[in-house]
């Protein structure tokens, strides 16, 4: 029988129990182990039963085992100490709070109060499963460290009805996807209400000016709200309650109407936030990849309302503003008919203040190579916000050479994006046996300090090997139980499984593989020979085992085939007990892979993996990186923590270069990892392998941690966006925007009429000084609006300066002692400072205390 209607009854909890209530509803329990294990000692069978989900295993008690609990002095008094630690954990002063004194005593301004982060998925826990891979996860890591360190952050995101998909396999190893729905009452998170008990709602206008109605849910993520916008709300009709029903599923119009809920409502919910809670406004807003942009076109109209034109809110809103670019896939970039913009941002929009030609050149790709009838996400994040990065050194240059048209004249390291390397969450992906064995030996500053990784020597070669093997030990267990589940999905019966009892082995070098599969990935490349693949499987001394897994976005039939390819090699009877495929890669089964895997495997198509995590993640177990020099690898690989699969950049022809970089991997599996993990002394330990875990823990610990992300990501961005915002009051937005405007206007007349140089001899030797004398043309502009540099450097055979220095030119007043025919004097005098062959040249550019980078308007005169 199908029930005609379902809705959630609330487990009642007696007095003494009320704090689990607490308790299960701040996500903290998803990294705190205690919290966890005091649910777990519930009992043991129940948790598993609910799939590790307080929430859903509070519902599973009865009244009277609930009265029989709340009798249990014993547990009470555990439960009362376990609220007591959250309560102190959710009030005490952390990072943080001590930034402002520090902040005191450079005579800066005190830290943001507020700091609105904004992103399409969040990954937080598997039972809330609303993201998709690297980028929600990052999201949940950059929430959860945000919460340890004590940062105001405010999440805002969508929460869709039926999230991501879970994934099985037909039997003949082809993607399946289901999508159950998610009851939001089952759910770890509460619905805003207002005071008088309704429910709090948003709306946003779309097309032809009909109203978009959502719920806001709230996560509690530690001491970070997260708020969720959901559009299953009655008064929308059935497409419009479909709009948040799963994530980056649909058509592009779909996807608009998602991004202007999560972009225009996310500020909506934050205002309404305010109001109920008093939360103070965010004074930064920060986007995870340009799916929320939107946001900046309902700030604009907020301050349009208050009376600033459209320019001077567009300064206003920059200054606030951070853009986090992920992809250097164009693949991977939202882009939107020029049309749909049209239909969805004219009059009847209800932005006030915003004319859809104004909107449509914030996304427009003016530059050569740009598609005249696209409207690009990244491109209007980049105008929206005058701070942007990449998220690792080598995705800032890509992102750098990417965007460059958007700052015409300018060379690539120029270009204003920075970067800030990924971090992950130690206290979410480091298994509890690894950071006890570490606090045993190091101490409880393991947990807070990052330093305290480089004293990982303390512990003992023989316990830390021993506690690898347990944790290898564990993953081989649960891929028997998800392979025999996988199987019985695809048809088998039991009787037939009987060899699942035997597949991987407790004491084999264990390989992992395990991310989302859009074809950069190359999930399929160790599969180029397959016979040497199956020797090094079946090799008799040396055997490698793998598990991999990975979802496939549902509408790439490429990355379904390549799934399908890798299944049916696993299905193999020949090779099938040492090597699996796990379907549904999820947070639960990322828990266990990354400590229980020796080696963490990654052979993306460089440069294309932004940065990368799992890796990261991986080191954090002791697990070792045998990588592609791509992404975070690129920057922290030093020799001797992990291995770097040599890459043949440059190779034209991708077959070609598929079965170089092949080899390469092969080859090392072969000669260095597998002899390595193998080698043991006398105790029967691989000392050599331990020596390189160490090396691992100790050169990346630190630098792996989210929380030096967020650090990073507070002092280099949040600090001056919110400097700079602050700085922005309407005199100064109106000024800026003039000046803007002027120097627009005037700029094509701006020339470097001539340059002198004097003071070398015949033959300039180190140390020697150049004076340079410029004249400047500025038509008009004053000689406070520009600057006039000189860009000195060495040489190429071309004669361009490469591995430039930029120096400052002073004012030395009118030229002919005319101020009136616009012809300025600027010198300054440099040293050479390296031998060679050198250059140097003089260029203009617009000067005012309002920009960040002297790029941002993408204005310069060279000479
Ligand atoms: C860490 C993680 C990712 C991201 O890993 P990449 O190395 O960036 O591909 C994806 N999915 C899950 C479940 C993860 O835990």
């Amino acid at each position: 029988m199908r029930a005609i209607r379902r809705f959630t009854v609330r487990t009642v909890l007696p007095e003494p129990l009320k704090p689990l209530d607490e308790l299960a509803s701040n996500l903290r329990w998803s990294w705190h182990r205690p919290t966890l294990e005091l649910f777990a000692s519930l009992s043991p069978a129940r948790w598993e039963a609910a799939r590790r989900d307080p929430v859903a295993m509070l519902g599973s008690f009865s009244p009277e085992e609930l009265q029989n609990l709340a009798a249990d002095r014993d547990f009470v008094a555990r439960l009362e100490q376990a609220a007591a630690d959250l309560h102190g954990y959710l009030s005490e002063p952390r990072w943080y709070q001590s930034l402002d004194a520090e902040l005191a005593a450079e005579s800066r301004a005190p830290a943001p109060r507020s700091i609105a982060y904004f992103s399409p998925e969040f990954g937080i826990t598997a039972v809330l499963p609303q993201y998709s891979g690297g980028l929600g996860i990052l999201a949940g890591d950059h929430l959860k460290s945000a919460s340890d360190l004590g940062v105001p952050i405010v999440g805002v995101g969508l929460l869709y009805q039926r999230g991501y998909f879970e994934q099985s396999l037909t039997r003949d190893g082809w993607q399946h996807e289901d999508y159950p729905v998610l009851d939001p009452h089952e759910l770890p998170i509460s619905l805003v209400r207002e005071a008088d008990g309704t429910p709090a709602e948003v709306s946003v206008t779309l097309a032809g000016g009909r109203p978009l109605v959502a719920h806001l849910w709230k996560a509690q993520v530690g001491r970070v709200p997260l708020l969720l916008l959901d559009s299953d709300h009655e008064a929308n009709d059935e497409a419009f309650r479909a709009v948040t029903d799963r994530l980056y599923g649909g058509t592009p119009e779909h996807r608009l109407h998602q991004e202007m809920l999560l972009g225009i409502g996310g500020v909506r919910a934050l205002r309404l936030w305010s109001r109920l809670t008093g939360a103070p406004a965010p004074e930064v807003y920060h986007t995870n990849e340009g799916h929320a942009g939107f946001l900046g076109l309902e700030r604009i109209s907020e301050l349009v309302g208050t009376g600033l034109s459209f320019d001077e809110a567009l300064e206003t809103v920059r200054a606030a503003t951070v853009f986090t670019t992920h992809t250097p896939v164009p693949a991977g970039i939202d882009r939107f008919a020029r049309e749909l913009i049209m239909s969805h941002f004219g009059p009847e929009s209800g932005l006030a203040g915003l004319s859809v030609e104004r909107v449509l050149a914030l996304g427009a790709e003016t530059y050569p190579g740009g598609d005249a009838a696209v409207f690009n996400m990244a491109v209007m994040g980049l105008r929206l916000a005058q701070r942007a990065n990449g998220v690792s050194q080598l995705h800032g240059v890509v992102s750098r050479e990417m965007f460059d048209g958007l700052w015409p004249g300018f060379d690539p390291p120029e270009v204003p994006i920075t970067s800030i390397t990924n971090g992950v969450h130690a206290p979410t992906w480091v298994d509890h046996r690894m950071i006890e064995l570490a606090e045993q030996h190091i101490g409880p500053q393991i947990r807070s300090e990052a330093r305290a990784w480089e004293e990982i020597g303390k512990i003992p070669a023989d316990q830390l090997w021993a506690t690898r093997r347990q944790m290898r030990a564990d993953l081989v267990t649960e891929s028997r139980q998800r392979m025999r589940a996988s199987w019985l999905r695809r048809g088998a019966s039991n009787a037939e499984l009987h060899w699942i009892d035997d597949i991987l082995d407790p004491d084999v070098l264990t390989i992992g593989f395990a991310r989302r599969v859009p074809t950069y990935k190359r999930l399929t490349l160790m599969l180029r020979d397959p016979e040497r693949l199956k020797r090094l499987l079946l090799h008799p001394e040396r055997p490698i085992q793998l598990v991999i897994a990975g979802k496939s976005h549902p509408a790439d039939e490429t990355g379904k085939r390549l799934i399908q390819q890798m299944v049916r090699f696993a299905d193999d009877a020949g090779v099938r007990h040492r090597i699996v495929f796990l379907p549904n890669y999820d947070i639960a089964m990322a828990q266990s892979l990354y400590p229980g895997c020796d080696v963490w495997l990654n052979n993306p198509l460089r440069p294309f993996e932004a940065c990368g995590t799992s890796g990261m993640k991986s080191a954090l177990n002791g697990g070792l990186n045998l990588s592609v020099l791509d992404g975070w690898w690129d920057e922290w690989f030093d020799g001797e923590n992990g291995w770097a699969i040599p890459t043949a950049d440059g190779v034209e022809d991708p077959d070609y270069r598929d079965d170089l970089e092949a080899a390469g991997l092969y080859d090392l599996l072969e000669n260095e990892v597998a002899p390595r993990f193998y080698e043991r002394d006398a105790e029967g330990l691989p000392q050599r392998w331990l020596s390189m875990v160490r090396h691992t823990f100790a050169s990346l610990g630190p630098k792996v941690l989210a929380s030096r992300m967020v650090a990073d990501y507070v002092r280099q961005l949040y600090l001056p966006a919110a400097d700079a915002g602050r700085a922005t009051t309407p005199e100064v937005a109106r000024d800026l925007a003039a000046f803007k405007a002027r120097v627009r206007t005037s700029w094509p007349g701006v020339r470097v009429e001539h340059v002198d140089s004097s003071g070398l001899s015949d033959s300039p030797q180190v140390g020697d000084q150049l004076s340079v004398r410029a004249v400047a043309f500025l038509d008009g502009l004053d000689p406070d609006d520009v600057q006039v540099q000189v860009v000195h450097g060495r040489v190429s055979p071309e004669d361009l300066i490469t591995d430039f220095v930029v120096q400052d030119l002073q004012y030395a007043g009118p030229a002919d002692n005319d101020p009136a025919d616009g012809k300025h004097v600027f010198e300054g005098h440099l040293t050479l400072r390296r031998t060679g062959p050198f250059g140097y040249t003089v260029r203009v550019l617009p000067r005012h205390e309002g920009l960040a980078a002297p790029a941002e308007l993408g204005l310069v005169t060279n000479a």
